[in-house]
């Protein structure tokens, strides 16, 4: 038996300090779980965690030196979120908080590329948000840090610049639904499996991004991401 086509790559992310790859599955987003931002986006900060997927091709994990990330197609008003990423490294369905606790292997930094335009149409209709959140390269992710076995940070600083000039700024400790919470939350909606990334939700201050403007974040303790986006 073959493919009838040539089966797609792997979609794989870096891990910090090796020479491998953590492959990637499926990518789930936590909404709203930081309530300055929820409140920003019109929401009261108390709801249930919401989840939405991106492909895991969405993935995009930046080479070493100077990474340009092609500017999206179909928007003109790319936003940016950034959000502490939990790597899934076994499996578990319907655990409690502290069992899925134990499911991540590693953290990483992520932004959560979102066209605001065709999500906030998708809002005023009721209809899906996979174009505002889903397209091509719309999940910059840095290099994995390995757990070993510890616990993912509950605590520390996570930040967005853009040119320099400081846009977002929170506190991993301001998550309404900490990580167990949410991977918790998960796992009774889906089977979890290794491979899969966790977005966990972004802290206030979303705002616009625009052709040639470089994004540099970080979260404290786990690591750092910048790229450029391109000028065309
Ligand atoms: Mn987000």
């Amino acid at each position: 038996m073959g493919y009838v086509i040539a089966p797609p790559p792997q979609a794989a992310i870096a891990v910090l300090g090796t020479a491998d790859r953590f492959p990637v599955r499926r990518i789930y987003c936590v909404g709203r779980n930081y309530a300055e931002h929820a409140r920003e986006m019109g929401g009261d900060g108390r709801e249930a965690p919401f989840f939405f997927a991106k492909p895991a091709d969405a993935a995009w994990n930046p080479e070493a030196g100077h990474p340009v990330l092609p500017f999206p197609v179909a928007t003109s008003d790319l936003h940016h979120e950034v959000e502490l990423v939990v790597a899934v490294g076994a499996r578990g369905a319907r655990l409690d908080p502290r069992r899925a606790a134990a499911l991540a292997w590693g953290c990483a930094v992520g932004v959560d590329l979102t066209r605001r335009d065709l999500q906030q149409v998708a809002k005023e209709k009721s209809r899906p948000w996979e174009t505002a959140k889903g397209f091509d390269r719309s999940a910059p992710v840095g290099a994995l840090r390995p757990l070993a076995g510890s616990p993912a940070p509950a605590a520390g600083r996570i930040a967005l610049s853009v040119n320099g000039a400081l846009r977002q700024e929170g506190d991993l400790s301001q998550m309404i639904w900490g990580v167990g919470e949410i991977l918790s939350h998960l796992s009774g909606l889906f089977e979890l499996m290794p491979g899969d990334l966790v977005f966990t939700g972004t802290p206030a201050g979303v705002g616009p991004i625009g052709r040639g403007d470089e994004v540099s974040c970080s979260v404290e303790g786990v690591g750092e991401l910048r790229f450029s986006l391109s000028r065309d």
